[in-house]
């Protein structure tokens, strides 16, 4: 099959997001078998990238039949909370997003035999049906090796990026091959190539002990023309933390190079890093400007709230503090409790409530096009207290994180304009 065809097969067959959901990209650990460490791997770029703190991290187990990612997470007994809308993910230790067939099951120790179509179902659930919310990275546990089930979430969902994950021993026969191979044929960038339980360290003299001879695992990356992301050693502490479940204490510092490559990773192919950059900052000024009421301009905000600070689960705060601002200064202010969680409500409320502008943490994508339908303009990714975020807004340097459409503000210049 050519990969023209590929590629458009894979684009009938993905599932839809769920509407509140904005997840900026999805990367899957893959192996050409199990037991080479793939969910190791993904827990700890999960951790690794959590501790920058700079990106909102979910991890979806999408090793349906063999998930270890609560046990890893220690996070066995959390129980997803389920609304009318769909099931939230758990949180765990250090606030990653888990979900997991382990977290739903009654027993999770009983083996889950079915079969590829009903496996592959599970996995769409689990994007469509489970509310995300905002994410920067979501990492994919896949299943192992390159049957059937792999291939149904690799044509099933929007995958980013891959990482492959392989033992020396597998380099040298087909499997890991395989495994590139099939992930360069579904057209979906690989990443690159980590190389695990390729040496263990003398605990006495601190020499690196070549378990298997010589590595050639960056020769074989070489060959395939994918980056070589380094490689893990046996690590006494890693299988430990395993084991307690307690994975997100590791101290050491594993994995960088993959950490680095994620961190270039682009939002769906779309480079921000380096060709947008200087246009961002360019609209982020003008932004800054648009945002800054101006003189004799009346602007009501609403603000998401818990606990006197700007929440950061929009659709889960306590309510709105809605702001009258009269020439840069604040006019009256009340408070509106949150009516629940139900699509398309809230923008209708507010917007009979004539707000102008809302304030938020985190919000998805789906919710924001709401807001801007019932012309409301959005300012995302703000944190604090409500007092200092207000401050911020009327001194006009509160940035919204997310590209927020502001020509609603302007009715000559909104080009279908019904507000
Ligand atoms: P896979 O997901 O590929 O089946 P796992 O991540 O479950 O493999 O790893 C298999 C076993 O090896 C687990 O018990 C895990 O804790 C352990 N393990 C994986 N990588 C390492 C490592 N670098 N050092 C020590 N133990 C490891």
């Amino acid at each position: 099959m050519s990969q023209q065809n590929n590629n458009n097969e894979r684009q009938s067959m993905l599932a839809e997001n769920h509407p509140l959901n904005q997840i900026k990209r999805t990367v899957a650990v893959l192996s050409g078998k199990g037991g080479v460490g793939k969910s190791m791997v993904t827990a700890l770029l999960a951790v690794y990238m959590q501790r920058t703190g700079k990106y909102r991290i979910g991890v979806m187990d999408a090793d349906i039949t063999g998930p270890s990612m609560p046990k890893l997470f220690g996070a066995e007994e959390f129980t997803p909370k389920t609304t009318d809308q769909g099931m939230f993910p758990v949180r765990t230790h250090s606030d990653i997003q888990l979900m997991s067939i382990n977290l739903l099951l009654d027993s999770p120790d009983a083996p889950v035999i079915w079969r590829g179509p009903i496996l592959g179902n599970v996995i769409k659930q689990f994007w469509n049906e489970v509310i995300w919310g905002d994410l920067d990275f979501m990492f994919l546990d896949m299943p192992p090796g390159t049957g059937d089930v792999p291939l149904t979430v690799f044509q099933s969902l929007p995958l980013d990026g891959i990482i492959i994950v392989a033992s020396p021993q597998e380099l040298v026969s087909m499997i890991v091959k395989k495994a590139i191979n099939m992930a360069k044929m579904m057209d979906i960038p690989i990443i690159g190539l980590v190389e695990n339980m390729s040496h263990t360290v003398c605990p006495n003299c601190g020499k690196e002990i070549a378990l298997f001879g010589e590595s050639h695992t960056a020769q074989v990356a070489a060959d395939f023309g994918i980056p070589y992301l380094g490689s893990m050693p046996i690590d006494p502490d890693l299988a430990r933390l395993a084991d307690e479940g307690h994975i997100e204490r590791i101290h050491k510092n594993f994995l960088t190079d993959a950490i680095e490559a994620l961190e270039k990773l682009p939002v769906h192919g779309v480079s921000y890093v380096e060709k947008d950059a200087e246009e961002l900052d360019k609209k982020n000024s003008q932004n800054q400007s648009e945002e800054k009421p101006q003189e004799g301009e009346k602007v009501r905000i609403a603000v998401s709230i818990e606990a006197g600070e700007v929440s950061q689960h929009f659709g889960h705060c306590e309510g709105f503090q809605i702001i009258d601002i009269e020439n840069n200064t604040l006019a009256k202010e009340e408070f509106m409790a949150n009516p629940g969680h139900k699509p398309g409500l809230l923008p209708r409320l507010l917007h009979e409530r004539q707000v102008n502008v809302v304030i938020a943490g985190g919000m998805g994508g789906g919710a924001v096009d709401m807001f801007n339908e019932n012309c409301i303009d959005v300012i995302t990714g703000a944190s604090g207290k409500l007092t200092d975020v207000v401050e911020s807004y009327m001194a006009g340097t509160l940035v919204s994180s997310e590209s927020v459409c502001h020509e609603h503000q302007h009715a000559d210049s909104c080009g279908d304009n019904h507000c």
